[in-house]
């Protein structure tokens, strides 16, 4: 198991575009451990998700897992994800506001409006294909993870700064109202 350092907001390796990876690299040792490395340090960290930027390797892959999440506990469950090269198309116009966190911005949240309906096209990390759609909070976190590839972190994204918070302040003052939102949202769209 190991566990890599996270790259913080201000690291310009952070906001690069990462470069797409062939099947024959995919499938390299390094390419590998990497993936590991990616799952233990999501793991370790309580994440949602990281992409490979946040510990400073340039490749299009990022992993996604969310069990019973303490940094997220209205997340729906998403079993752990390797994508690798995803493509997002938007289905519909439909958006929903979150308030989202990322390990690469210590100890801020703020509100970022996600699309509710995308299809991802990705390899996993043996290569395979997979073509699926995604809804909900869950596609919210794909958004979140894949906007990493190119080199964007939610604050870019953050439509009023003044939702911008600390996460001590977010529990003392935002935590209630947005989970009883975003409990209602999850429930009426499932996943
Ligand atoms: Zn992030």
């Amino acid at each position: 198991m190991t566990v890599r350092p996270i790259l913080h907001v201000g690291n310009p390796r952070l906001r690069e575009v990462s470069r797409p990876l062939a099947r024959a690299e995919l499938a390299s040792a390094e390419m590998q451990t990497l993936i590991d490395d990616l799952i233990d340090t999501m793991r370790a960290a309580n994440g949602a998700g990281i992409a490979a930027p946040q510990v400073g390797e340039l490749v299009r892959i990022a992993t996604i897992e969310v069990n019973e999440n303490p940094r997220y506990p209205y997340k729906p469950r998403i079993p752990l994800t390797v994508v690798v090269n995803p493509v997002v198309e938007f289905l519909d116009d439909e958006m929903v506001d979150v308030n989202e966190g990322c390990l690469s911005v210590p100890n801020m949240r703020g509100n970022v409006l996600r699309h509710v309906n995308i299809r991802v096209t990705y390899l996993d990390r043996h290569g395979n294909e997979h073509v699926e759609t995604k809804r909900g909070l869950t596609a919210g976190t794909f958004q979140h993870e894949l906007d990493h590839l190119d080199g964007l972190l939610f604050l870019d994204r953050v439509h009023d700064t003044r939702t911008l918070t600390t996460w001590e302040q977010f529990e003392r003052y935002h935590r209630a109202a947005f989970v009883e939102r975003i409990t209602a949202f999850v429930e009426r769209v499932g996943s």
